[in-house]
């Protein structure tokens, strides 16, 4: 069992019942295949960003290979992928798993999952543990990392992501990752719970999740109601210290209050637009738009709900419609690998989005909006290492 030398956390891969959910829940429809010659090129020379995976909510060993789920250091750098975002969920209800529209702060199914997978005895009553345990746990896995072929880097400021695009420019495989909460819920009601998520190396703050919580509503919410006295404190003095807001999931109210106050880029991290799938998660096109004025992406799910179907003409299609309402350079990939959802592609198969996105672009060479391979490079990292130079702590 490989284990971290300064927490001896333990690493091995889930079995038993948390193996078989993770096996059944997080599929991937479409195989890797072989590329046309262009797209391969292309994809190669590209810096590609993906602005969330939940990987953390499962036990796959030292995270080298696995045969489940949507990610691994292997799929990672067969993918090409410079940085992936790494989220921390802390809290989702049963009702977000039977597909109800709505969804209370009751009926925690995170616990169990942490049960199963003998998660420490802290993380059962407390959130703020859950996120603390999983960038523990996401800290073992990049000290595990450390001599391999592909090692891992935490991302914590812009001289990180220097470090990490030299070495890669240098022929290493070296990926960079980024720890992001999945909902301000972790803080259990108390902004200034930010500062010992800060300091265990959270740099992007999603403000909800399924539910409604004590700082903002949710877009599924039970209310769905706008950012709380709480909650304009919390985004003030996370965007202070440097870290970059994140409305995946989030209510027409939070999204509204929070382009109200925000002076810096925000974004939406993994979903999609009302235009090609009308769902309570997604982004119309005032939204769109508003968050492009921030400087800010919107990057654009892998998944269904997302996408409203499952294809990769659906990916090309989405991140069209975001071009077309916020520019180009704010469109990005939020593929939401490893959540509980099935994805057009998994870590390894990115390269075929790129294959998509030229064949795209062939299709609509009279429209400037959308017509340069470097269009191609801003949607699949670009766009995102700009918003995150705008945000990080610099060193
Ligand atoms: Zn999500």
């Amino acid at each position: 069992m490989a284990a971290d030398s300064t927490t001896g956390l333990p690493l091995k891969p889930s079995s038993g019942l948390a193996g078989l959910i993770d096996a059944r829940v997080n599929r991937t429809l479409l195989a890797p295949r072989p590329l046309s010659a262009e797209a391969a090129r292309l994809h190669g020379e590209l810096r590609v960003v993906d602005l969330h995976a939940d990987f953390l909510l499962w036990n796959r060993g030292a995270w080298e290979f696995s045969s489940r789920g949507h990610l691994d250091r292997q799929r990672l750098h067969q993918g090409n992928v410079a940085i992936q975002v790494c989220a921390a969920v802390t809290g989702v209800p049963a009702t977000a798993l039977l597909g109800a529209r709505r969804h209370p702060d009751r009926w925690d199914t995170i616990d169990l999952l942490g049960r199963l997978q003998g998660w420490p005895r802290q993380t059962r009553s407390s959130r703020l543990a859950r996120a603390l345990y999983q960038a523990e746990k996401l800290k073992a896995i990049i000290a595990a990392a450390g001599d391999s072929p592909i090692p891992l880097k935490l991302i914590t400021s812009c001289r990180d992501i220097d470090e990490v695009l030299d070495c890669r420019s240098q022929g290493e495989a070296l990926i960079g990752v980024i720890l992001a909460l999945e909902g301000a819920h972790a803080l259990e009601g108390n902004p200034a719970n930010i500062q010992p998520l800060f300091q265990a190396g959270y740099r992007i703050l999603g403000l909800t999740h399924f539910m409604d919580n004590a700082m903002a509503g949710a877009a599924e919410g039970k209310t769905g109601h706008g950012l709380t006295p709480a909650g304009q404190t919390l985004v003030q003095q996370a965007q202070e210290l440097g870290m970059l807001l994140d409305l995946a999931h989030a209510s027409e109210e939070t999204i509204e209050d929070l382009l109200g106050m925000t002076s810096r880029p925000v974004m939406a991290s993994h979903g999609g637009v009302r235009a090609t799938s009308d769902s309570p998660r997604n982004l119309g096109p005032a939204q769109v738009a508003a968050i492009g004025r921030t400087e800010g992406v919107v990057g654009i799910g892998l998944f269904a709900r997302a996408l409203g179907g499952q294809s990769l003409t659906l990916v090309s299609r989405a991140m069209d419609y975001v071009a077309t309402r916020a520019g180009l350079e704010h469109v990005a990939l939020g593929s939401d690998f490893d959540g509980f959802v099935s994805t057009v592609v998994d870590s390894a198969g990115l390269p075929r989005i790129t294959q998509a996105l030229l064949r795209h672009l062939e299709g609509r060479e009279a429209e400037p909006s959308f017509a340069s391979k470097k269009a191609i490079a801003g949607i699949m990292g670009e766009n995102v290492l700009r918003v995150l130079r705008q945000t990080l702590p610099g060193e």
